[in-house]
């Protein structure tokens, strides 16, 4: 189906920086109607046959360059439950890149250039939203140090402690890209997103970006959730630990419940940049502006920040310290 505007017929695609649905042509705001072919994979517009890959399900039509949006693809059983509109358009996303070369010495020159225009394509990237209860029952013996001297003698004692630590942890909202185009590493690293923006999917949203309905099912992707979760479990066992200077027979033991899971469309502006005849990458939040990617005069190096806290969550902490020997 295809966005036309009811006064002069003109694409009409969502705006960004309004917020609203825009016509192309004449610049009505909010005045669409809907237009549809018996099949989907035909343009509304002009007829012309759409080419798509396999899990593309909004697009542009390559003949008359309408904003094509898949029907099949966002239905049941690909319907996304929640959608988080872009808040950065294209203009906004190049000043963000002008910005973000300015002063990084491993950025080459002609990284920007006068087409950055065509190398920008906004995504709505499919993402599996998890819910998880966490569970952890932690114990190890925390062992203090502590030195002095008394004239010539030097005196040691040792103090172990018994460290017992229950936590709950609500997971919510814990993040995993599911496409296959997009790198897991980056889609991790452009994350945070304010999930406060987040509402119920509307196919509007899609007209003028592209975007793609899941590659993977929430089964698939659970174990890369999982090893994620693990990490920031650690961490907040860790925050809750300290004054020691080495902890001994540590015993963890993790439980993780899924509770629900969500299918969201987060926004992603891709910047395709070519150096030396390769193709590069570079990804932007379309919500903050964020961007990361990877440097291409020193491929391996991923520049961005590693998210820290994405997903909103509720922890419940319980500890025991107590004295078992002195030394
Ligand atoms: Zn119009
Ligand atoms: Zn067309």
């Amino acid at each position: 189906m295809v966005y036309k505007c009811k006064g002069c017929g003109g694409n009409v695609v969502y705006s960004p920086k309004v917020g609203r649905m825009v016509c192309e042509s004449c610049g009505t705001e909010d005045n669409e109607e809907i237009l549809k072919t018996e099949d989907a994979f035909k343009c509304p517009s002009c007829g012309s046959s759409i080419e798509v890959g396999e899990y593309d399900s909004s697009c542009k039509c390559e003949a008359c360059g309408a904003p094509i949006i898949l029907d099949p693809r966002i239905e049941y059983p690909y319907g996304p439950d929640l959608a988080l509109p872009f808040m950065v358009d294209k203009y906004d996303a190049i000043e963000a890149l002008r910005a973000y070369a300015k002063d990084k010495l491993f950025i080459p020159g002609n990284f920007i250039n006068a087409h950055m225009e065509d190398k920008l394509e906004g995504i709505y990237v499919p993402f599996w939203l998890y819910d998880f209860d966490t569970d952890v029952h932690y114990n190890a013996i925390g062992v203090k140090i502590r030195t002095w001297t008394s004239g010539d003698t030097e005196y040691t004692e040792t103090s172990k402690y018994a460290v017992a630590r229950e936590l709950e942890i609500d997971y919510s909202g814990y993040p995993a890209d599911a496409s296959i185009k997009m790198p897991d590493d980056m889609m991790d690293l452009v994350e945070p997103y304010d999930y406060g923006r987040m509402g119920k999917f509307d196919s509007r949203l899609l007209s003028g970006f592209s975007a793609e309905r899941y590659n993977f099912d929430p089964n698939q992707l659970e174990p890369r959730v999982k090893a994620r979760m693990a990490k920031d479990t650690d961490a907040w066992i860790n925050s809750t630990i300290s004054g020691y200077n080495h902890m001994e027979g540590v015993q963890k033991h993790v439980n993780d419940q899924r509770k629900a899971t969500n299918f969201a469309l987060l926004p992603v502006w891709d910047y395709k940049y070519h150096y030396k005849g390769k193709e590069y990458h570079f990804y932007l939040n379309g919500q903050s502006g964020k961007i990361v990617g990877k440097s291409p005069v020193s491929p391996s190096r991923v520049v961005g920040l590693t998210a820290t806290l994405f997903a909103t969550l509720a922890i419940f902490i319980q500890g025991l310290e107590q004295l078992l020997e002195m030394l």
